[in-house]
């Protein structure tokens, strides 16, 4: 039985954060800061966790964060561990890369690579925080306001039905997403960047989606102006589809609906497997896409960001997930020893700012120009396409191997 449990006053005794925004970053800090000694109170805007989304990408530096709070092995049935990426030239499907991952990502990197939907993920982090002595989840209540004070951070929410609850702690993280509220409340304004593109999703069946899309890969087609990515998530029953198209509708919200007919149209000179698969689908949901310029600090005494919140991400590497699950492993690491006090708390703080702002930044330069890569035309796709077809097969993986051997957890913090 865990020691809280025969103590009931040792929870009180515990420095207290209050998390804002239980998506996965919310979540998976919630489990970090409990491993770390905390008590947790973590709250989220909607009334129910909503089974939202499509697929997520759980590249090995993230894996391996999710295998060190038990997350992993509750994904073992229903993420699919694919065999490997293959690039297709969008007009005549050619193969341009074949990344093959197999027994060569463990090897290399200590940690699987998944694909897995949204809502599995959010489940499996869940379960964990709801069987958590130290974490108390609280729903339907929107962040609105902070009082900052030297020894407590007091945040003002408010429910659904209009009535207003103020929750006072030793620290206050804002992981409440893309448009958040707890990012303008710690003074960080900097304005939504539109790209000019659209992501579409949807999940086709497997029985009634096309043969080759079924396999346990990730395909990712190259086309002029637009790419489309597939995989199969839940344990292969479901295959994922995204379409990202320039367009520059610009709506928040991660569900807005989408005509088959626009995606139709834009894939109409692609070659007949790639519009096989997206005639397959029967509705789309669509969000536009949106970054921010890094920020120099994401923190101030008492409070901090993570995920979405602190660095949103064009999704063309797909760490948004990913990066999330790295703040809330790292902020875990570092107020571990920091506790409720003001100096070594702040000094904590700080500390996740230098590790984290240089990294999640670097990053999202590198999606940025990975978005410019798979949407290129002309002269420009020809010697992109080309430059694929010459480099080896593994090449993707060397490439991006900074991303995937990191590990974010700061030891002896
Ligand atoms: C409904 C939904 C569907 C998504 N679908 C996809 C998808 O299909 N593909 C993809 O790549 N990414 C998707 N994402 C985004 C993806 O989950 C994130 O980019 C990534 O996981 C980083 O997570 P995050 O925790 O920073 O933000 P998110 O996962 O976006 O979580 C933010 C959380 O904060 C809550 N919140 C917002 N404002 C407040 C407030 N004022 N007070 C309290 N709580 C608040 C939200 O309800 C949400 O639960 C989706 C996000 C959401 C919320």
């Amino acid at each position: 039985m865990p020691e809280d449990r025969e103590r009931p006053d040792a929870l009180e005794a515990k420095p207290h954060v209050l998390i804002a925004g239980s998506g996965i970053g919310g979540l998976s800090a919630a489990l970090f800061a409990a491993r770390a000694g905390w008590r947790v109170t973590l709250v989220d805007r909607e009334p129910a966790l909503q089974e939202a989304g499509a697929g997520l990408q759980i590249s090995p530096n993230a894996a391996r964060l999710l295998a060190g709070i038990g997350v992993l092995d509750a994904l073992d049935d229903i993420a699919v561990e694919p065999n490997g990426i293959l690039v297709h030239r969008a007009s005549d499907d050619r193969i341009l890369t074949h990344a093959r991952f197999g027994h060569r990502i463990l090897a290399k990197f200590g940690a699987p690579f998944l694909v897995a939907h949204r809502a599995d993920l959010q489940r499996a982090l869940l379960d964990k925080v709801e069987a958590h002595v130290a974490i108390t989840l609280k729903l339907g209540l929107a962040l609105q306001e902070i009082h900052e004070r030297p020894d407590i951070i007091e945040a003002d929410f408010i429910a659904a039905d209009g009535t207003a609850h103020r929750i006072g702690a030793d620290l206050l993280v804002g992981a409440d997403g893309l448009w958040s509220r707890a990012r303008k409340l710690c003074g960080l304004p900097s304005p939504s960047r539109y790209s000019g593109k659209t992501a579409w999703r949807t999940l086709i069946p497997r029985e009634e989606a096309p043969l080759f899309a079924r396999e346990p890969d990730i395909h990712l087609w190259l086309g002029a102006n637009a790419h489309l990515v597939h995989y199969p998530v839940r344990g292969g029953h479901e295959i994922n589809v995204v379409a990202i198209i320039e367009d520059d509708w610009r709506e928040e919200g991660w569900s807005a609906p989408g005509h088959p007919d626009v995606l139709a149209s834009r894939f109409a000179g692609w070659h007949a497997r790639a519009r096989s698969l997206i005639a397959a689908a029967e509705s789309w949901k669509r969000w536009a896409l949106v970054d921010r310029a890094p920020e120099t600090r994401w923190s101030r005494a008492r409070m901090t960001l993570l995920g979405d919140a602190a660095h949103p991400m064009m999704p063309f590497l797909a760490q948004g997930a990913s990066q999330a699950i790295e703040d809330a492993a790292c902020l875990g690491s570092l107020i571990a020893g920091a506790g409720a006090d003001p100096a070594a708390l702040a000094a904590a703080l700080s500390r996740y700012d230098r590790l984290r702002i240089p990294r999640t930044a670097r990053i999202q330069k590198a999606a940025l120009s990975q978005g410019r890569l798979y949407h290129a035309s002309g002269l420009q796709a020809r010697l992109r396409d080309t430059a694929l077809s010459l480099l080896p097969g593994d090449a993707p993986l060397e490439r991006f191997g900074w991303i995937y051997q990191h590990d974010a957890r700061v030891p002896g913090a």
